[in-house]
């Protein structure tokens, strides 16, 4: 069983972060900076016979108007071409207009891929009160396979997340 799974969201919410954690290992590039990871990342998880290729896929938040970035934002929509999973990251803090042209990049073309809301750093969220205040209006608005909250810092649901990818080969 293999295939490839696509981690999206605007520049900041943890991407890099949860391909490093779901991989294991420190391979992509993670910073306070927004956009340091510009290009499309890989790597391969393996268990048992379960294949999976992360791809962090940054770049979907890009406004349209430049020549450059309707380019660069091809180049990203592409590389959804082929996934059987998406997983959409958020900041548990923060809705904003860049993670809306992030969600409406992947409501287009066929809808076979499974798509999960991962609702990040959760960790450092101690009032739940204010967890993602905006996810019921969203939630009422797409119809999200799976929402999650995570933490890619610390780990939490990340085995959830890996078992959901799974399942979606
Ligand atoms: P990307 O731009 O979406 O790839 O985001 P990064 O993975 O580079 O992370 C952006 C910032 O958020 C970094 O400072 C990370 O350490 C931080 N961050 C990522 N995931 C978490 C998390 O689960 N909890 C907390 N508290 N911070 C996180
Ligand atoms: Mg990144």
């Amino acid at each position: 069983y293999c295939g490839m799974v696509a981690i999206v969201g605007r520049p900041n919410v943890g991407k890099s972060t949860l391909l490093n954690r779901l991989l294991g290992q420190k391979i992509s590039i993670t910073s306070r900076k927004p956009q340091t990871t510009r290009h499309r990342i890989m790597g391969i998880h393996t268990e048992g016979p379960h294949q999976i290729v992360f791809i962090d896929t940054p770049g979907l938040h890009i406004e349209e108007k430049r020549a450059i970035n309707r380019l660069m934002n091809r180049a990203a929509a592409s590389s959804l071409a082929d996934v059987s999973m998406v997983i959409f990251v958020v900041d548990g803090l923060a809705w904003t207009a860049d993670d809306e042209m992030v969600l409406s990049k992947l409501r287009r073309g066929d809808q076979d891929r499974k798509i999960v809301l991962a609702i990040n750093k959760v960790d450092g969220i101690k009032d739940k009160e204010k967890l993602f205040p905006h996810l019921e209006e969203l939630a009422a608005k797409y119809d999200f396979d799976e929402i999650l909250p995570i933490s890619a810092k610390t780990g939490t649901n990340v085995a959830r997340i890996l078992e959901l990818a799974r399942e979606s080969l």
